[in-house]
């Protein structure tokens, strides 16, 4: 008798758990940030956060959970209920923090259930208002001369700006002392107050300071130029071979999110990409958006395996790592 009603008590759970993923979502959700509010990653989730609360039919709310290098928002949502009412926006760091971190809490290939793919931003170098250079060459010649009194500000290891220093600093073979922040908008405030001397940024937070002629900017880290930002020149064009890198974006929910939640998420993101003032706001910010086949689990799935395998080798020949 027991045993059929502890089994008859199992079968009414899975049930209701089935019933509940189907209803989903009958609440708000929080999506993850995992730098500083104001920066690049919290500006495009913004702007997915508050278009994919139509088809929702709840909030997505932006929850700050900012670290150096982006590595407690990962691990906050891996140990979140997988309930579908806590999902995680990350970056490139999602693929560089396994080679960078000796002892990582959250691997990103086992604990997460993917999304999709959303967008990808270049990077541009920038520098406070009073920097004396006004081109790359003269910017070089510069940081070359005064490499140990110049500050690089970064959001830590595994940041994007930090991946940037990186290869910068790897292709005009100089290191410089860097300033570590919990997102790039901290970091932006001490450029724009001085405090620091320059930064590689995201488009998505500096296209305003730029245009305000706040910063110095000395290039841009895409193939070809952004319509958004159509003086700046790449570093490519300018001689600068090896600093090229896109910060693409992905959105994944914790491992064991059940399927109908899941399918609820990724149409979605895909709803919300589709969306003409998102687009037209990303394109603005010099972000490009994915195509609606790489807007999917699958396409962020492959992308962060390739991803991982392209940046290992180069960050292992940088040797740069943290525990
Ligand atoms: N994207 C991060 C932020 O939002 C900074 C970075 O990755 O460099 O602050």
């Amino acid at each position: 008798m027991r045993v059929l009603l502890s089994s008859i008590t199992a079968v009414a759970l899975a049930l209701s758990g089935a019933a509940a993923a189907q209803q989903y979502p009958t609440r708000n959700l929080n999506m993850v940030v995992p730098y500083a509010a104001g920066g690049p990653t919290d500006t495009v989730a913004r702007v997915v956060a508050q278009a994919m609360g139509k088809p929702l039919g709840h909030t997505v709310i932006v929850e700050n959970r900012p670290s150096a290098g982006g590595i407690l928002g990962p691990e906050y949502v891996k140990n979140a209920k997988p309930d579908g009412y806590t999902i995680l926006i990350h970056h490139i760091g999602m693929a560089t923090t396994p080679t960078l971190y000796r002892n990582l809490r959250y691997n990103p290939l086992t604990d997460f259930e993917y999304i999709g793919l959303i967008n990808e931003v270049p990077m541009v170098i920038v520098a406070k208002s009073t920097m004396p250079a006004k081109d790359l060459k003269e910017f070089l010649a510069y940081i070359k001369a005064n490499k140990d009194k110049v500050s690089y500000a970064n959001a830590g290891i595994g940041a994007a700006s930090h991946l940037c220093g990186m290869l910068f600093m790897s292709a005009i073979q100089t290191d410089f002392l860097t300033v570590p922040y919990k997102g790039t908008a901290p970091a932006m405030n001490d450029l724009l107050g001085g405090q620091v001397d320059f930064m590689c940024d995201q488009t998505t937070s500096t296209t305003s300071q730029i245009k305000s002629g706040k910063v110095k900017v000395y290039g841009i880290t895409s193939a070809q130029r952004v319509s958004s930002l159509p003086d700046v020149p790449t570093l490519q064009e300018q001689g600068l071979k090896g600093a090229d890198v896109g910060i693409w974006h992905g959105l994944y929910a914790p491992k064991g999110t059940p399927k109908p939640v899941l399918d609820k998420l990724v149409s979605s993101m895909q709803e919300a990409l589709r969306d003409p003032t998102v687009r037209q706001r990303f394109t603005d910010l010099g972000a490009v958006t994915y195509g609606p086949e790489r807007q999917t689990p699958a396409a962020l799935e492959a992308h962060l395996k390739a991803e991982i395998a392209k940046w290992a080798p180069l960050i292992k020949k940088a040797g740069q790592y943290a525990d």
